[in-house]
């Protein structure tokens, strides 16, 4: 492959003005409690680090469960008492119009911040997170509204001829604590502040230790538009401490979690205290399929890009390719070719297509993995390999020589490793798409409409592309069957994440 590493040494890329304040002022990387921004209380930091040359690029509070506390302490009084408690849902969406308006003003800001922070290049991150971040806060502001309950005239079962008037009243759940990834860490941020705003819950937000950057700026934007002291509280630092402390709080009412499913199991356990309700958006290995009728022209593009955006770091990643027999090799060097050509280098360079992995630890998990295929018996047909020294690189990669027992097909790599697999039987493939214990998404190739939609009744998954893949909009629901989570984000039914129905009978 042809790169050039020596960029991270030699070359600087400049920040805008705005963008290289945030990152100079300290005071503005700390906790949000309370309206104010406070160190942790141990006194502790961590680092926030580039991943394109492994430097520090900030300290970061590391909150613990003393700052969850007071952080829960001071949402449970924004929640019962003062102006939030008393805001009309019509202010509370006016509220996240203004957020959304302060976030489009700063977009360029929030995505080279987002890029230096998690690594994906700036140009995906104006692209895709900022304006995915914005919609969705604007579009869940209209919810805010529309949130109704339903009124109800019945004769009881049990006493006929008797008469009752029902209705049912749509309550927020209370205080929420919110646990977030690092893969798109702003739009992750507001796909869960949002709703729960909309709804008139308060919240403890608990960013990723790998990029908290832009969750705290958004913080600020938050105090910016005026949500009053308390109803949105953010605690930086780490899984297993500040977390932990989230998950099993005996006073918060509702935990939203983003991340692994090993992690996700840890959260309901951890909920089982208060049995706080618990919705999941977990992990995937999604299958893209290609059938012998589809427009390579569009499936060789769109199954590269399934696995390769953000370098293969989403959960919807399309990391296990099913391509029929007749078309195998065809496509299989489409995909390759696609992948020799993507510039990977740091996220701030405009012209990069690919950035690094967000970690140290990322990269070993994903070169780790590609090891393990290849002792699984595995063949790359292109990548395979870390790239340079600095940062956290590694190379797009194909692997094919694969089975449906070994690790590299049934678990989630979270990298930018696909592994390819030829299918003969048009009937049988939906049952292997099926075999694995996710089921977050999907994408059929095919301009066959009927095999389209018999596929899509057939695939065990949340979302189901057809002629595409990672298409999102806040308007589309979004999560997993089986062991890919609970709950729906976005649409009308992230609503119901953050409400609780009361019914209401009386007697007339
Ligand atoms: P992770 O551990 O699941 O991290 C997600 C969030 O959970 C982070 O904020 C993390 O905090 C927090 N966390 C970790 N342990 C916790 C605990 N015991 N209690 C409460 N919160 C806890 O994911 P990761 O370790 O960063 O990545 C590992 C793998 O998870 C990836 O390789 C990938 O397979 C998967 N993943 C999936 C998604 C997704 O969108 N579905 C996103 C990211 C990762 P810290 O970061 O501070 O530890
Ligand atoms: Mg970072």
């Amino acid at each position: 492959m042809d790169m050039d590493v020596k960029w991270a040494k030699d070359k600087k890329f400049a920040l805008s003005k705005e963008a290289a304040a945030f990152l100079a002022d300290k005071s503005r990387h700390k906790l949000l409690i309370d309206g104010e921004w406070v160190d942790a209380a141990s006194g502790e930091t961590f680092p926030a680090i580039d991943p394109a040359s492994g430097q520090t690029i900030a300290h970061i509070a590391a909150g613990g469960k003393e700052d969850v506390n007071r952080a829960v302490k001071v949402a449970r009084r924004a929640f019962e008492e003062g102006p939030w408690a008393k805001m009309s849902a019509a202010n509370r969406g006016k509220l996240l119009w203004k957020l959304a308006d302060l976030l489009e003003e700063r977009a360029t800001a929030f995505a080279e911040i987002e890029s230096l922070d998690n690594g994906k290049p700036v140009v995906a991150a104006e692209a895709a997170d900022l304006p995915l971040s914005i919609e969705t806060i604007r579009y869940i502001a209209g919810w805010a509204t529309k949130v109704t309950g339903q009124a109800h005239h019945f004769e009881p079962c049990f006493a006929p001829g008797e008469e009752f008037f029902s209705y049912t009243l749509k309550e927020p759940v209370g205080v929420v604590g919110q646990v977030i990834p690092w893969n798109f860490p702003l739009l992750m941020a507001t796909w869960k502040i949002a709703p729960a705003l909309a709804a008139g819950c308060t919240v403890v937000l608990k960013p990723a230790e790998q990029t908290s950057m832009t969750a705290l700026w958004l913080g600020q934007l938050i105090e910016e538009a005026g949500f009053p002291k308390g109803v949105v509280n953010i605690i930086t630092g780490f899984g297993e401490t500040a977390g932990a402390a989230v998950a099993s709080h005996p006073d918060i009412d509702k935990v939203a979690f983003t991340g692994s499913t090993e992690v996700g199991k840890l959260i309901v356990k951890a909920a089982t205290g208060n049995l706080k309700k618990v919705s999941l958006e977990l992990g995937g290995k999604s299958p893209a399929v290609v059938f012998p009728d589809a427009d390579l022209d569009l499936a060789i593009p769109g199954a590269a890009n399934a696995i390769f955006f953000n370098v293969g770091q989403v959960c919807t990643a399309g990391s296990r390719l099913y391509v029929h027999k007749s078309i195998f090799d065809k496509v299989l060097d489409g995909v390759a070719e696609q992948a020799k050509a993507i510039k990977v280098g740091p996220g701030l360079d405009r012209e990069t297509q690919m950035g690094p992995l967000v970690s140290e630890e990322q990269l070993k998990r994903v070169t780790g993995y590609m090891a393990l295929g290849f002792d699984e018996g595995a063949r790359a047909v292109c990548g395979g390999k870390q790239i340079g020294e600095e940062g956290f690189f590694v190379e797009p990669t194909v692997l094919v020589d694969v089975g449906p027992d070994m690790k590299v097909v049934r678990e989630e790599i979270f990298g930018p490793v696909v592994v390819a697999q030829p299918f003969e039987d048009l009937d049988e493939i939906a049952k292997v798409a099926n075999d694995t214990e996710y089921g977050l998404a999907s994408s059929v190739w095919t301009r066959d409409v009927n095999k389209a939609h018999r596929m899509a009744r057939k695939i065990e998954a949340g979302t189901v592309w057809v002629n595409c893949h990672h298409v999102f909009d806040p308007s589309i629901p979004f999560g997993g069957y089986k062991q890919s989570g609970w709950g729906r984000e976005l649409g009308q039914e992230v609503m119901d994440l953050y409400l609780q129905t009361k019914a209401v009978m009386m007697k007339l």
